[in-house]
């Protein structure tokens, strides 16, 4: 998988915050599994979503629900890349920097995934890994903040990367990390305030946070507001121009499904290109690189993020998988993810007998992302016999099976099946 499993300890899963809705409701009322194997028929006759997976080259007999770590293969990508290292490598070699559009393609990719994040063109830019980008997002932010605010504030239960970059730029710019929880962090923000870092969806929960409210906060704050788009951007709509947000990174091998490894992107509001101020000012970023100047000038736009050469193997690998987002409104993918978590939601109710599995994904539409993560015992051993029967999740320490649910390629019955599935495991 891509996204690496924690080999950390984790905080266990605990508070009111995380409590999800129980799944021990008296079985009389439960629907049968003809029922629901019938309703999931009906559901995916009517899904106008349903023939993108035609897009997608999936294992035949794989329920793959883990398209939040590792996105499945779009059709075209094996072509494309192997027309990128055959030809554009292989034949016009170093012409291709020009002929076939290498050197742009960070900002051309760029604006190819800004659609999909609410974003107007060229504010994009793609290159280095999610990692990278949090670094130069970060001290970019604190260089923008007011210098005389001392405060980084960062989601407590964040993706471990972000509170290890948090924690290095914090000590490189003269801030103090500040671990808030998301649902306090409005209140936490304050006039000391330079710097704040949430996850727009919790990896390991499904939370989704409040975006436009928590950025309407830093705003009001003076804060500069940077987000982690890693488990939303592909999943749901994030509007990142109308509400304001001011730097924003994620990944492009989730939802995006790029490819293991695929590079991430950087958002940087119009607004701000001009005072942006990289900390890894690379020859890329110049604004003209080939004038092999001594002295750096950065270019304008979100050409800035950049940093060195470009890894075009995988970028092109990524902006082929993009195609399978053309003519896809990201509401509709929305509708569907909150549709097939519901019905998720109601097939384990049915299948899974009372009290093996408890839900810490919230409930309420409003502040799921696109996942269900199940508290279970012996979650690993659990995920892994799943896993054997040929349905793939994955497992996130302590005690958490996750699962995702990627609209363009999931469909109803699949969901039907990998709750009933669990069901069996657990007798
Ligand atoms: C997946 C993920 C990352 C991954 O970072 P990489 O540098 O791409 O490995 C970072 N942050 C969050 C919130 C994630 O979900």
């Amino acid at each position: 998988m891509s996204e690496p499993t924690p080999t950390m300890a984790q905080p266990s899963l605990t508070g009111p915050s995380l409590t999800g809705p129980s799944l021990t409701g008296p079985s009389a009322t439960r629907p049968s599994p003809g029922e629901l194997a019938r309703r999931a028929e009906a559901l995916d006759a009517a899904d106008e979503l349903g023939k993108l997976r035609e897009r997608f080259t999936l294992p035949e007999g794989v329920v793959y629900l883990d398209g939040n770590s590792l996105g499945a293969l779009p059709a075209g990508v094996a072509a494309t890349t192997a027309d990128v290292v055959g030809r554009q490598w292989g034949e016009l070699l170093i012409r291709s920097w020009d002929e076939s559009g290498w050197w742009t393609a960070p900002e051309r990719i760029g604006d190819k995934i800004a659609p999909l994040i609410g974003a107007a063109p060229g504010q994009v830019a793609v290159g280095d890994s999610t990692s990278v980008n949090l670094f130069k997002a970060l001290v970019g932010a604190a260089r923008l903040a007011d210098p005389s605010r001392t405060r980084l504030l960062v989601d407590a239960s964040t993706f471990p990367t972000d509170g290890y970059i948090a924690a290095s730029a914090a000590r490189m710019t003269g801030l103090t990390v500040e671990p808030v929880d998301p649902s306090q962090a409005a209140a936490a923000m304050g006039a000391d305030t330079a710097v704040v870092l949430l996850n727009h969806v919790d990896y390991r929960t499904g939370r989704l946070h409040d975006l436009p409210a928590l950025t309407a906060a830093a705003r009001a704050a003076g804060a500069v507001m940077v987000w982690d788009l890693c488990h939303s951007a592909g999943a749901l709509p994030v509007g990142l121009d109308e509400n304001a947000v001011d730097l924003a990174v994620g990944c492009t091998y989730k939802y995006l499904n790029g490819g293991p490894g695929s590079p991430a992107y950087l958002y940087i509001a119009e607004r701000h290109q001009t005072a942006f101020d990289s900390p890894l000012p690379g020859w890329n970023g110049h604004a003209d690189p080939f004038a092999m100047t001594a002295q750096y000038v950065p270019a304008t736009g979100a050409a800035r993020a950049r940093v060195g050469t470009p890894d075009i193997l995988s970028m092109l690998a990524l902006e082929s998988s993009l195609d399978a987002w053309d003519g896809v409104s990201i509401e509709a993918v929305r509708a569907k993810s909150l549709a097939l978590t519901d019905f998720f939601l109601e097939c384990v109710a049915a299948y899974v007998p009372a009290g093996n599995v408890e839900s810490v994904t919230p409930d309420e539409h409003a502040r799921r992302g696109s996942q269900v993560s199940l508290r279970t015992a012996n979650a690993r051993e659990v995920m892994a016999e799943l896993v054997a029967r040929g349905v793939i999740g994955d497992f996130r320490a302590p005690d958490v099976l996750r699962f995702g649910f990627t609209p363009l390629y999931v469909g109803f019955a699949d969901v039907e099946r990998a709750a009933r599935t669990l069901g069996h495991i657990f007798g």
